[in-house]
């Protein structure tokens, strides 16, 4: 008989654990990634994984800790994970009781430029029966200031809302007079080609605190080409109004956001060397959306998702390189999603959120005075199809316009966490629903998910920012930074 016992004894025990609810999607080669509610995920290989649901992990493996600490498991040293998984909950669906904020008011649909991508259909310069009325527009700062939220957000489109500047002028001043006696809060943002800008509307804008989003879609050759207005000079006169407005509002007082043509597909690094030039800190590379003149000119069916995909990942990582030789710049999309995998705060974004954005995220005053739930669906409506169209600024109250049963089933319907396939998906708490999109697409408000160009992109780039983390430890570090902007 030996005086020792053998190795076996010496192994720590299996742990007695409770899985946690969670799902789990492939990642790449053995590697799975599991989410929870709480918004919490963990990168295992698949034996991990199997351990993991066979009961047979060890507690002293480093990886246990692990998902104890993220609540994917609970054994006998605590019980406090299921008070903590609801309070990460109830954060990330917080921004619900707070709608709506972003209240787009589209004063015109007249434009001096005609781009051939164009979403909303513009209409030629001197067509003003394609202007927002005075009472449509008073109307419509009445329904906005009856949101539940305190702070709000006011964006004047078009077309090209400077064509109609005398109605913003009226809303900006009658809504901060309306505002002030609620006790709302509110901020302005103009989204312009800058084309038009002048030394007036700029003072009005510096006294009235308004931002300024422009169109900045690349190098001089390849703006000019995706926006042709007359003379052929867009890129100039928004390279000149970009100095004007940061000179005259601050620096930080503008943005610009850039759309993805087949022209830009091949010169991912000179668009995002334009923006850096300019003094951007950062770019939002953005997909062309299936709406508007972007089906009528066949721009949208120009490229597919994969050859779109190959574009953003080589901007990405352009973008990681210049922050590794020391040049802050930030990718907006990724932001966003980051922030949803890094911090219990929802960024809103409407693209992302889910519930879906529409209505509860923003809303949409079109020039006719007709209400839409989204900018995407005004966009859909200008194209003869009118579903998500969810009243009048004069004929429907409030209370009519947010519990129109087009906007709630809408909404119940595409709620992601029990939409088919996205509840089982792991990227589920890092994406969105957009059911604007899958009706545009397939006719119904989900989409056939494996096919849904939405899906296969969001999956993509999740997967995509994932694995850079895993492999590349500046690259964690450096989206962690993003995400905590
Ligand atoms: S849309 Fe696709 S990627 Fe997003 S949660 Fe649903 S299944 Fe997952």
């Amino acid at each position: 008989m030996s005086h020792f016992q053998g190795i076996e004894s010496y192994h720590p025990a299996i742990a007695e654990y409770h899985l946690l609810p969670f799902r789990f999607s492939h990642l790449q080669h053995e590697q799975y990634v599991l989410s929870n509610l709480a918004g919490e995920y963990l990168v295992l290989d698949r034996d991990a994984l199997l351990d993991l649901v066979t009961h047979r992990l060890d507690q002293n493996n480093p990886i246990y800790t692990d998902l104890r600490a993220r609540h994917f498991l609970m054994d006998s040293s605590t019980s406090i994970a299921p008070t903590l998984i609801s309070l990460k909950l109830r954060t990330r669906y917080q921004r619900l009781a707070e709608f709506t904020t972003l209240h787009i008011f589209v004063v015109t649909l007249r434009c001096e430029h005609a781009c051939p991508y164009c979403q909303v259909s513009r209409q030629s310069e001197d067509t003003l029966s394609f202007d927002m009325s005075q009472e449509a527009g008073s109307a419509a700062i009445d329904l906005a200031l009856k949101s539940p939220a305190q702070l709000l957000k006011f964006e004047f489109q078009g077309g090209e809302p400077l064509l109609n500047f005398r109605l913003i002028q009226s809303i900006v001043l009658e809504a901060k007079g309306k505002a002030e006696r609620l006790g709302k809060q509110l901020t302005f943002v103009i989204a312009t080609n800058l084309a038009l800008m002048t030394k007036e509307i700029l003072d009005f804008c510096r006294e009235h605190s308004i931002l300024i989003s422009t169109s900045l879609d690349g190098p001089r050759e390849l703006h000019n080409t995706n926006r042709p207005r007359p003379g052929d000079d867009s890129y100039e006169r928004t390279v000149r109004a970009i100095a004007l407005v940061r000179g005259a509002l601050g620096p930080d007082r503008l943005s610009a956001l850039m759309t993805t043509t087949e022209a830009s597909l091949s010169q991912a690094k000179e668009i995002i060397d334009e923006y850096m030039s300019r003094g951007f800190p950062g770019i939002f590379l953005r997909a062309l959306s299936p709406y508007g003149f972007a089906i009528k000119t066949r721009s949208y069916r120009a490229y597919n998702t994969e050859r779109w995909l190959r574009f953003y990942k080589e901007g990405i990582e352009y973008i990681i390189e210049q922050n590794r030789q020391g040049r802050d710049f930030v990718e907006y999309y990724a932001a966003t999603i980051l922030k949803k995998m890094f911090t219990s705060e929802d960024p809103g974004y409407v693209d992302l959120t889910s519930p879906a954005g529409i209505g509860i995220g923003a809303i949409v005053y079109n020039y006719d005075g007709s209400i839409y739930a989204s900018d995407e669906s005004r966009m859909l409506a200008e194209m003869g199809n009118d579903h998500f169209k969810l009243g009048h600024v004069l004929t429907h109250s409030y209370k009519d316009i947010y519990t129109s049963p087009r906007l709630l089933e809408a909404l119940e319907e595409s709620f992601a966490y029990s939409a088919p396939m996205c509840h089982d998906c792991a990227f589920e708490p890092f994406c969105g629903a957009d059911p604007v999109f899958h009706y545009a697409t397939s006719g119904d408000y989900v989409g056939r998910k494996p096919e849904s160009e939405y899906c296969n992109r969001n999956m993509e780039i999740i997967k995509f920012l994932i694995c850079r983390m895993e492999e590349d430890r500046f690259v964690r570090q450096l989206f962690t930074k993003w995400a905590n902007r």
